[in-house]
């Protein structure tokens, strides 16, 4: 369940809302002013911030400029007041939303949920230009690939032959599938090509850090399989 860290100078608000929200399943940190709350937010791990405006010291507005050096976690802001100013500072400073207190529990916990499944969807976005297998990673926007800290330097076609393998992880792959797809009609018929580029591979990945990545299929052809 997501953690959601509270910024409030007022106990008993932030007492209320921490009980409201632990009620409904979140995990909860508290910050009674800015500066703490500015720590929290970036080293605390939470998923989402409720950042009072009216704090001391740091006051939530530059918090909120702060925390958006940073992170980019949602930020949804109280005020107390309903200063049109303030929100707009909020927004301008990057908070995804804002709410007036008095506001009214439900119509927070719709706000968390909207801007928690928000950030989600834009985080998956992100995740889709990537391929991980353990950790062998390949980022499909910029064509590199990793393995823990290493780059590996992969031909174009070492690559593209192994984007194809992870795309089509489980299954297993015929050596005509993996030429077609692969090579174009370069080497039309030529499946050799495959074996040797798939050795390439296994110096470059397996054999250089001693793991099992990619199998052979007996009479088939290629997999690369789930890890157990
Ligand atoms: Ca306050």
């Amino acid at each position: 369940m997501a953690k959601i860290l509270i910024v409030e100078d007022e106990v008993k608000i932030a007492r209320f809302v921490e009980l409201e929200l632990k009620y409904e399943g979140y995990e909860v940190e508290i910050a009674n002013d800015g500066r703490t709350g500015l720590d929290k937010a970036l080293h605390a791990g939470v998923d989402l911030v409720l950042l009072d405006i009216m704090l001391p010291g740091l006051s939530g507005i530059e918090v909120c400029r702060r925390i958006r050096m940073e992170s980019q976690v949602p930020i949804i802001m109280l005020t107390a007041k309903d200063d049109i100013t303030d929100k707009v500072a909020g927004l301008d400073m990057g908070a995804d939303d804002y709410m007036t207190k008095p506001f009214a529990i439900e119509e927070l916990l719709a706000r968390i949920r909207v801007a928690l499944g928000r950030h989600s969807k834009a985080v998956n976005e992100v995740k889709k230009d990537i391929l991980e297998y353990g950790k062998l990673v390949l980022n499909l926007s910029s064509h590199s690939a990793h393995y823990g800290e290493d780059e590996l330097t992969l031909t174009k076609k070492e690559y593209e032959l192994l984007e194809y393998l992870l795309k089509n992880k489980n299954i297993a792959l015929t050596r005509e599938q993996l030429l077609n797809n692969v090579w174009d009609y370069e080497y039309f018929g030529d499946t050799n090509v495959v074996d040797v580029y798939i050795r390439y591979l296994r110096q470059k990945i397996d054999d250089k850090y001693g793991i099992h990545i990619i199998n052979t299929v007996r009479g088939v052809g290629y997999i690369i399989k789930d890890e157990k």
